[in-house]
């Protein structure tokens, strides 16, 4: 028969885990991927694991100079949070636009990393604020980068059988905007066709130090260094070439694809946006005299 099991602490986890020795183990967070991938079909030998209630994946708060983000933490507690929309505004921007309310309640940001769609909303805010990933197992823990966590083929994350990742650490840093952004085909609970986070440092209407990852042009959300550069040049000449580094990326990127045209054209109306969000939240911070911190 399936075990199930639902460990109260990280210690118990890992007992559980030696014990189950060889058998399959499901990993279940909010289960509104799993579920859908699973439809019921698991085996008698399987271990599912319901995460929720292990207090070591929860939890948001401000750590010296990180935000940590337990990895149970669902899309809902993540954009109602003023910490994480003080200090990783385009998570912010990224949990609020994830699914309905039914799916906000339920997502976690492990699982949607953890999922390695190409498509997904959190990594890429995440990846653009330089998050990193802290991962248990029963050797016991390590970090990794978020693109290190998602590595190359679309929805499956480079996790070992026996790791999950326990919480997020996102630098929290003075003088920095993000935001993020997606486009997809409905204005509500909709999949991204196209998705983009930036965040930079600011100095006046100067931006530097920037870091750009769109979604849905791979395997999964990419860094685009290209873009990144633009974002340092005058006001009068960024927004032209901030476009145009998007492009170029996309032609790199899906060279050919009967897509191409149109994410191009949706590049180019994400990078006005998202350029438009920057600036004013530069705007604001500079008004309220508080320096953002990202
Ligand atoms: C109607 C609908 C709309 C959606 N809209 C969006 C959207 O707009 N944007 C978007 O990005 N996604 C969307 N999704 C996808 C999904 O909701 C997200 O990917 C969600 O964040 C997954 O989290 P979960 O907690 O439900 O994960 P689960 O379904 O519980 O797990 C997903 C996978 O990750 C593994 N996993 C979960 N947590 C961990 C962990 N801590 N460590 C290791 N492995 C783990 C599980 O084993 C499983 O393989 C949508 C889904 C539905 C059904």
């Amino acid at each position: 028969m399936t075990a199930l099991f639902a460990p109260k602490s990280v210690n118990e986890f890992s007992a559980l885990l030696v014990e189950c020795g060889e058998r399959k183990k499901h990993f279940v967070a909010g289960g509104t991927d799993w579920l859908i991938k699973t439809r019921g079909n698991i085996s008698d030998e399987a271990a599912v694991f319901d995460m929720s209630k292990m207090p070591e994946l929860r939890g948001i708060e401000i750590i010296d100079s990180s935000l940590r983000l337990g990895a149970m933490e669902t899309m809902t507690s993540i954009h109602s949070n003023m910490a994480v929309m003080l200090n990783a505004t385009a998570l912010s921007d990224a949990a609020s636009s994830m699914g309905s309310v039914q799916i906000r309640n339920r997502a976690t940001v492990g699982g949607n990393l953890a999922n390695a769609s190409p498509a997904a909303d959190t990594p890429c805010a995440l990846a653009a604020l330089g998050a990193s990933v802290i991962v248990f197992s029963i050797s016991g823990r390590k970090v990794l980068s978020i693109e290190e966590v998602l590595g190359s083929c679309p929805n499956t994350n480079t996790l070992l059988p026996n790791e999950i990742i326990m919480e997020f650490c996102v630098p929290v840093r003075k003088g920095y905007v993000s935001a993020f952004k997606k486009i997809g085909s409905r204005s509500e609970v909709s999949i991204a066709r196209v998705n983009m986070a930036v965040s930079a440092k600011y100095e006046g209407e100067t931006f530097s130090d920037a870091r750009v990852f769109v979604g849905t042009l791979g395997s999964a959300a990419k860094r685009c260094l290209g873009a990144e550069n633009t974002l340092a040049l005058d006001p009068s000449l960024r927004e032209q070439s901030f476009k145009e580094a998007l492009c170029e990326f996309a032609e790199q990127m899906i060279p050919g694809r009967s897509t191409l045209s149109y994410k191009k054209s949706v590049l180019k109306a994400l990078a006005e946006d998202l350029l438009g969000m920057l600036e004013e939240r530069v705007r604001v911070s500079e008004k309220s005299g508080e320096e953002s911190h990202g």
